[in-house]
């Protein structure tokens, strides 16, 4: 696990010759609409149960719908506004042909996650470095590690996991600091990391070498963890090896 450490330092480098490359020879890159993973997120992943998340696109509504309250997932039952998978805050940020899929799961022990698929659009710009977005909102990440992720037909699965601490006082609220984990991963076409710098070395790679932008994916699993114990590390292993063959291309 050491090792991958130092990962991301090749990482730069390797980007910084490709971009002076890209500069130099930049021509048309054929923009792909092949994602590497499918957009969907079943209703059942082993004993977890998946309920949509839909938000309202009314600017002056904004509510959040679980699919199970809804009559028509299309329409807000409060206001009559358009419903979406993003929320209205994400839709302003993020360019309009992103795609962003949300589900909540919970297993019959009470436990409950949430699943996101944010597909990029044609711009490339959706998807950031989640780091970015999470600090602030009275959020702090206090440790971060690649997990691996085992299968029996293909080589582990490497996830990045966040550990958070939430200081909901920071945002007015009680005192009392909370644990949250996020864990994510980019998929492009045939190609896997936990590393947004290699996801923009492959990205730069593919532009040069093969004259294509694919569609890139990031997936994120969160949830609630325990500040005393490591258990959430197991539970998002687990739920991971048994959510990863509903995304896999057939
Ligand atoms: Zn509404």
């Amino acid at each position: 696990m050491e090792k991958s450490a130092y990962q991301p330092y090749f990482v730069i480098i390797g980007l910084l010759i490709l971009t002076s490359l890209a500069l130099a020879t930049t021509v048309d890159v054929n923009v792909s609409d092949t994602a590497g993973i499918e957009l969907r997120l079943p209703d059942r992943i082993g004993d977890w149960r998946g309920d949509e998340i839909r938000y309202c696109q009314n600017r002056a509504c904004q509510r959040m719908w679980y699919a199970s309250e809804l009559t028509n997932r299309d329409v807000c039952p409060v206001c009559g506004g358009r419903l979406g998978g993003m929320s209205y805050a994400e839709r302003q940020m993020l360019p309009p042909d992103t795609v962003i899929l949300k589900k909540r799961y919970t297993d019959p022990l009470g436990n409950a996650l949430i699943v996101s698929i944010v597909l990029s659009g044609k711009e490339r710009a959706s998807i950031h470095r989640p780091q970015v977005c999470l600090v602030g909102q009275g959020r702090e990440i206090v440790r971060s590690r690649v997990i691996e992720v085992p299968f029996d037909n293909r080589p582990p699965l490497k996830v990045m996991l966040l550990d958070l601490l939430i200081h909901p006082r920071r945002l007015g609220g009680p005192k009392a600091v909370r644990g949250e984990y996020y864990a994510y991963w980019f998929v492009g076409k045939g190609r896997e990391t936990p590393y947004h710098l290699e996801r923009m070395f492959w990205m730069a790679w593919d532009r040069i070498f093969h004259n294509v932008a694919h569609r890139w994916a990031y997936i994120a699993v969160a949830g609630p963890r325990d500040l005393s114990s490591d258990r959430h590390v197991e539970q998002v292993r687990e739920f991971i090896q048994q959510m990863y063959p509903y995304l896999t291309k057939t």
